[in-house]
């Protein structure tokens, strides 16, 4: 685990082998190595200083066990450290209101938040079934009737596209109702979800290519409209430095209560995971592994961190 930065601090910290506890020299010694695997990581700038801060001062002094050398027990310290800022324990989707329970989809275009809509979406019809018992811990215990509705009247194709997806994922879409407005088609979704029966509305607002007012205002409305239990931040691993920009953004103009990072199956380190929880608050719940309808997983904060720590 972490052979490359073991490795690293191993080159660093190996004069200190004998000694009883990491004083300040070494610990600043090897954290500039950290900081380093982090921001390899693509771990957003504010986010590495704000974790050397935080880790620091629980490096220097610590005892080092005889069993361990001073890296190994410097990457563990700052692997705990990195666990806990990711969140600690993987956390689970929140459905627990009054049916239809509303999910707001957003994010920037591109980021796969109508693949990832009508991901959640398959998963929640088919609840456990097929599935290993704990693969998701208990955000799919049940099976859901659920209804997909797309926002999104600034892309042409956008709510075919999740019309198509609902097809091959056997989930119910609002019909679309051409030059209906984003309100408007919520209000419709949830008339449809109550006189349907569905325990669960999925709705995918539009994205942009960056950040603008216009978007958040309409994602804004949306929600005050909808009332979502949960609203899930789509975001792409690679984002790297925009991580930051684009969680807080979202979460200051519409509230998020989770984050969804996609396209872990890519070469990205998942130094966004870090950055995003970091700046928002807000819980890494799922992750987009692949284009295929089922690449849906669970986040779990250990095998991140050991990704991003490399
Ligand atoms: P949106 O504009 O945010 O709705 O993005 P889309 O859902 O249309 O996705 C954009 C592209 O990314 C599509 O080609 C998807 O198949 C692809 N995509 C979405 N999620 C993932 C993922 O987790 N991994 C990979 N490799 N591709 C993904």
């Amino acid at each position: 685990m972490f052979d490359g930065l073991s490795k690293k601090l191993g080159d660093v910290l190996g004069r200190l082998r004998g000694r009883g506890a990491l004083n300040e020299a070494d610990v600043d010694a090897a954290l500039r190595e950290v900081r380093l695997a982090l921001l390899e990581a693509d771990v957003a700038l504010p986010v590495v200083k704000q974790f050397i801060d935080g880790v620091r001062p629980k490096a220097v002094g610590a005892e080092v066990i005889r069993s361990v050398s001073p890296g190994q027990m410097v990457v563990k310290i700052v692997h705990d450290h990195l666990v806990e800022m990711l969140g600690g324990e993987a956390s689970e989707l929140n459905l627990n209101a009054v049916p239809p329970v509303v999910v707001l989809m957003v994010g920037l275009q591109g980021s796969g938040k109508t693949t990832t809509t009508a991901k959640i979406a398959r998963r929640l019809t088919l609840g456990p079934q097929g599935m290993a018992a704990d693969a998701f811990g208990g955000s799919f215990k049940e099976r859901k009737k659920v209804l997909m509705a797309s926002l999104d009247v600034t892309r042409p194709a956008a709510q075919e596209q999740l019309r198509i997806l609902g097809e091959q994922a056997g989930v119910a879409t609002l019909p679309i109702v051409p030059f209906e407005q984003p309100l408007g088609i919520t209000r419709r979704a949830l008339d449809e979800g109550r006189r349907g029966g569905y325990d669960v509305i999925m709705l995918d607002t539009a994205g942009r290519l960056a950040i603008d007012e216009q978007l958040m205002a309409e994602v804004a409305a949306v929600r005050d409209a909808s009332k979502p239990t949960e609203t899930l931040l789509v975001a792409d691993a690679m984002t790297g430095q925009d991580a930051v920009n684009t969680a807080r953004a979202f979460n200051e103009k519409v509230g998020i209560t989770g984050i969804v990072l996609t396209r872990v199956d890519g070469d990205a380190r998942g130094g966004a995971a870090l950055s995003m929880r970091t700046v928002t608050g807000r819980p890494i719940k799922l992750l987009g592994a692949g284009e295929k309808i089922d690449a849906l997983e669970q986040f779990h904060p250990d095998r991140i961190a050991t990704r991003i720590l490399g």
